[in-house]
This record gives C-alpha cells, sequence and structure tokens, in this order.
C-alpha cells in the first residue's frame, strides 16, 4: 500500500468497516474520499517541512496523511471519542503528527502554537464540520492566535460570502469580518461525490492568507465591528437608520448624519453598499464625535 493510502474510497470504507464505525451527524462528519481534492488542497496551501500544521476534525485521518508527507509537524484536535483508535490505526506510519482528543472551540491554540512551534505561525488547514465554521475561523483571527493562512473545506455559500464585495447578495459581517483579517480566495469547487456520507450542498476550499498588518486603520476595531453588524442587521434600512435604532451603540441621529457627511456619503445609503475601508473610515469618524 502506498503512502497515504486513504482518500481512496475502497480504503476507506475498509477502515470504516473494519472499526464498526457509525457516522455522526451531530459532528458534521463528511468524510473526503477524492485524491484530487485532497491534493488541491495540500497545494493551495503551500505546506513544506518548515512547518507547523493544525488540522481541525481529523475524522479517520485522511488528509492528516497527506498533511504528515508534507508538513514538518501536524497536530490534530478530534472531538468524537470513536475516531482516537481508528487515528491511532491509520497514522501509526507517521511519527510527526499528535491527535489531540478535544473540542477545537474549547483548545488553546495559541498554548499550542507555543509549545510546538516556539509562538511562530502556524498553518491551519481543515475539512470543517459545517455547524461551526464561522466561530472556528473567527476565533482563530479575532484570538490573536499566531496563524499565517487558513486553507478549509466549507459550504460554497460560506465561501462565497467570505470572498464577496459590495453589491452581491451574499455580502455581509462575515465578507467585512474576514477580509480585515485575510486575502480570501476560492481554490477548488468540489461536488457533494467527493465525500461520504455526501452532503446536501455543494463545497469549496477556500484560502485565507492572514494580512501582517489589516488593510486599513481603525482607531476602534470593535466599534467598526459593532457598526457592520448594526448595518447587516437591517440590511434593507438606510444607515442613518441602522446605526441609530442599535442597540450595541448609543449615537444620535444627528451625531451619525454628522459622521456620514465627513465621509462624504450620501445620507440616503445602504450599509450594504460600503467596502470595508468605508466602515473604517466610518468608525473613524464616529470615534471622534465620542
Ligand atoms: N478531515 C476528515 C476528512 O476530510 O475526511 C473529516 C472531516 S469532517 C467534515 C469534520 C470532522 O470534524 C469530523 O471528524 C468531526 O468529528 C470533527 N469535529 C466536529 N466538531 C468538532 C469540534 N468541535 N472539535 C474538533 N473536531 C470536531
Amino acid at each position: 500500500m502506498t503512502r497515504p493510502y486513504l482518500g481512496n474510497p475502497k480504503n476507506t470504507i475498509e477502515v470504516l468497516q473494519k472499526y464498526g464505525f457509525v457516522f455522526q451527524k451531530r459532528f458534521g462528519q463528511n468524510f473526503l474520499i477524492d485524491t484530487h481534492v485532497l491534493e488541491k488542497i495540500i497545494k493551495a496551501s503551500e505546506i513544506t517541512k518548515d512547518d507547523f500544521v493544525l488540522e481541525i476534525g481529523p475524522g479517520i485521518g485522511t488528509m492528516t496523511q497527506y498533511l504528515a508527507e508534507a508538513a514538518g509537524q501536524v497536530a490534530a484536535v478530534e472531538i468524537d471519542n470513536a475516531l482516537i483508535p481508528i487515528l491511532e490505526d491509520t497514522l501509526k506510519e507517521w511519527n510527526n503528527v499528535t491527535v489531540i482528543h478535544g473540542d477545537i472551540l474549547k483548545t488553546d491554540i495559541q498554548k499550542l502554537a507555543m509549545e510546538k512551534n516556539q509562538g511562530r505561525p502556524i498553518k491551519v488547514v481543515a475539512n470543517l464540520p459545517y455547524y461551526i465554521t464561522t466561530p472556528i475561523i473567527m476565533g482563530l483571527f479575532e484570538s490573536h492566535v499566531p496563524v499565517e493562512s487558513v486553507t478549509v473545506m466549507v459550504q460554497k455559500e460560506v465561501a462565497d460570502r467570505m470572498q464577496t464585495g459590495p453589491g452581491s447578495k451574499d455580502y455581509g459581517a462575515l465578507s467585512l469580518a474576514v477580509q480585515y483579517y485575510a486575502r480570501p480566495e476560492i481554490v477548488a469547487n468540489v461536488p457533494p461525490n467527493c465525500f461520504m456520507p455526501r452532503p446536501k450542498v455543494g463545497s469549496a476550499v477556500i484560502c485565507l492568507r492572514k494580512y501582517e498588518e489589516p488593510p486599513v486603520q481603525v482607531k476602534n476595531e470593535k466599534l467598526m465591528f459593532r457598526l457592520i453588524r448594526a448595518s447587516f442587521n437591517q440590511r434593507r434600512k438606510t444607515l442613518v437608520n441602522s446605526l441609530k435604532n442599535s442597540p450595541e451603540l448609543s449615537y444620535s441621529k444627528e451625531q451619525v448624519e454628522q459622521a456620514i457627511a465627513e465621509c462624504g456619503f450620501s445620507q440616503n445609503i445602504r450599509g450594504e453598499a460600503l467596502a470595508l475601508e468605508q466602515f473604517a473610515a466610518l468608525a473613524n469618524a464616529l470615534a471622534d464625535i465620542g
């Protein structure tokens, strides 16, 4: 058997049968069974032997085998108890992999990066459980864990939302949050037949390369994200109305109008028409008002 050997559906089925594995819907388990897709993910993530890679949700270890071949060190965090003995078996030929049994949302990734990679930036690669895509990605960026890139399989619709700009129906708070921290690029569209069991929706691999410095200068990041949330919570309203009605903000209508005028926007503009730099300008104008 050549290495890596999972990804081939026949070998995957053999492992699943050997252990009598039962898929858990609540953990978003859709295992990859397409070697071309796996190779594309490895290529897009630009992993070298100098890299420490964090894999979220290794499943039976399919992608982990590819990562172990390409990277210096791999740590894989898996929540499902039943998969731990399987991973011990499927990964026994690689001595550069550590399997951690736990919930990624409760894992101290900062500590892991410090212990395993001396605090240097890590690469994250995953076929994500779709029920927690957004908290995982935003957690990685907002917690200021040293991350160089995040290459992940997500629902196609979510990948589109991360990559798009004003004028698209998919544009929203997630687009702006991701684009403040990273440069997104969809690197592959992946149909349901590349997984076992098949998901109901199409998927895509997106690579998020983290900026060393954010692309816009903001005096108060938290304020900017409050403005963004308020604008998209009521996306059909004008910016003035969404901001003055938001429970997260305490600006008067006049103050909002003043900031909008200072930025040179129309008083009738909707938040959904603003790009990241315009939200940054608005946040800076409002920060000065008080
Ligand atoms: N990487 C494998 C592959 O590509 O075949 C499996 C991907 S599957 C979409 C998602 C994996 O994440 C499952 O193994 C699931 O058990 C695991 N998982 C789900 N929630 C998790 C969590 N909170 N923390 C860690 N792993 C989780």
